[in-house]
């Protein structure tokens, strides 16, 4: 019997995992997305999408579908769906762990300063007038409201609807991964002098902060949410051989 696997998914790692997972006999595999994006990049395994009703109805959906391998692999700002996909592992007591990429660590010539939310972050800007380059979610822009003083160059995957009330504000759209010239051109054209990001961790948006290296742009950097311990692996290869392991050790039981 193949072991049936939801990967909650909504990230870059979701995806490699669910395409290295897609061709390996003794799985049947389905990811999870909330539905947020609306023209999702495509997987390769089955997708369902949407809310479950909070870590009870993830547990039901579990049970029902008869999921034998649940993993967390959304972004590590996503605290709420990472606490439910706990509980809802310890409900039904089926297996569970998560896949969650490294935080960005700052390294020689960083001028980083770290923040508890988004709030904190753009409030630490100060009074004067800068030009800020923005790089957070949608529900983190509603913050830059309280900061109308500044120029900010936002950068979204998809566009911000409605748009945040301030007056000096421009937007572009991105997907990463970005390349680090082409956002040293970015921030050199518009003349950035400050970023405001979360500690998201990973490649395909790690340039900005190259970038912000080379032209010593200070980084206000929001941290990521604190969860509690849960069984956790950091690459997608590591991922990957575990659900094997799990695999074949399920087929050795005949389960
Ligand atoms: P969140 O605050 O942790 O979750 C809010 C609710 O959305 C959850 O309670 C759950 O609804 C639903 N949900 C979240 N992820 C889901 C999934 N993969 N499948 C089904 N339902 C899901 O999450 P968020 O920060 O809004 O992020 C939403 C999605 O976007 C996540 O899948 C995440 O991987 C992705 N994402 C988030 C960020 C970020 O910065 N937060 C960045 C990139 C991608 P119910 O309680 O009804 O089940």
């Amino acid at each position: 019997m193949a072991l049936r696997t939801l990967i909650l998914g909504g990230t870059s790692e979701a995806r490699e995992l669910a395409h290295r997972l897609a061709s390996r006999d003794g799985l049947a595999v389905t990811v999870s997305l909330a539905g947020r994006t609306r023209h999702p990049v495509a997987y390769d395994v089955p997708v369902r999408t949407g809310g479950f009703g909070g870590a009870e109805g993830l547990a039901r959906y579990l049970l029902e579908n008869q999921i034998d391998l649940l993993i967390d692999a959304t972004h590590p700002f996503a605290a709420r769906i990472s606490v439910n996909a706990a509980q809802a592992a310890v409900i039904t007591g089926i297996r569970f762990f998560c896949l969650k990429r490294m935080p960005w660590v700052a390294t020689k010539g960083d001028q980083w300063f770290g923040f508890e939310d988004a709030g904190s972050a753009l409030a630490a800007l100060g009074a004067e007038r800068l030009k800020v380059f923005v790089a957070l979610g949608r529900q983190e822009l509603s913050a830059l409201a309280a900061q109308p003083q500044h120029d900010y160059l936002v950068r979204s995957i998809e566009p911000v609807d409605p748009p945040v009330e301030v007056p000096n504000i421009h937007y572009i759209l991105g997907r990463g991964p970005f390349a680090k010239a082409d956002e040293i051109r970015l921030f050199s054209e518009n003349r950035i002098e400050r970023i405001v990001a979360k500690n998201s961790g990973g490649f395909a948006s790690m340039a900005k902060l190259e970038a912000a290296r080379e032209l010593r742009i200070p980084v206000h950097l929001i941290d990521r949410p604190r969860l509690p311990e849960m069984p956790t692996v950091h690459s997608t290869a590591e991922a990957e051989n575990l659900v094997l392991h799990l695999a074949a050790s399920a087929e050795k039981r005949g389960v």
